[in-house]
């Protein structure tokens, strides 16, 4: 009798650690500073071309504003390692995480996912003959590249960047 009571008390101590451990976990995910932009019209940046031609370098103008596509195996970031965090090169917002990255062997810089899915913008892209699904900054609307559905899990997505279109900074 005694140990039966025990045991249930051992139970509802191990059941207490649980749901105290979730309670800190969700608590200490839910503090990361992920939303920190707020997302509306008066958030995105709408500069005329001359002034994006005046501060973007002509790679980078030719890149973002006119959606021009680096050459395979040229960019600074396919073959980068390194840990850190990739940014949109026109307007800084933050757009990738190393720890999505993956080997795509396609020669530009190929993550599975956004940092956050409301700074990348999706649109459909019929140049070329082919449709594909271009992926544009959402905060200065800069072309980055284009997302393909034949990347890896979790989400199975590709998104393939122009290296031009980022800047790098290295984990501390
Ligand atoms: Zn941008």
């Amino acid at each position: 009798m005694d140990k039966s009571i025990y045991m249930i008390n051992a139970r509802l101590k191990c059941g207490l650690i649980l749901a105290l451990s979730l309670i800190i976990f969700s608590c200490s995910k839910s503090q990361e500073p992920k939303k920190t932009i707020v997302k509306d019209m008066s958030d995105k940046i709408v500069k005329s071309e001359s002034d994006w031609k005046k501060e973007l370098s002509t790679e980078e103008y030719h890149i973002l504003r006119e959606k021009g596509t680096e050459r395979a195996f040229t960019g600074e970031f396919w073959n980068n390692h390194d840990e850190g965090t990739y940014y949109c090169a026109g307007c800084h917002q933050k757009l990738f995480s190393s720890a999505t990255k993956f080997e795509s062997g396609s020669g530009w810089p190929s993550f599975y996912e956004p940092i956050d899915e409301e700074n990348v913008e999706v649109e459909k892209d019929t140049s070329f003959g082919m449709v594909r699904e271009e992926v544009l900054c959402s905060k200065c609307g800069g072309h980055l590249g284009h997302v393909f559905p034949d990347g890896p899990e979790p989400t199975g997505l590709r998104y393939c960047i122009n290296s031009v279109a980022l800047d790098f900074e290295k984990e501390q």
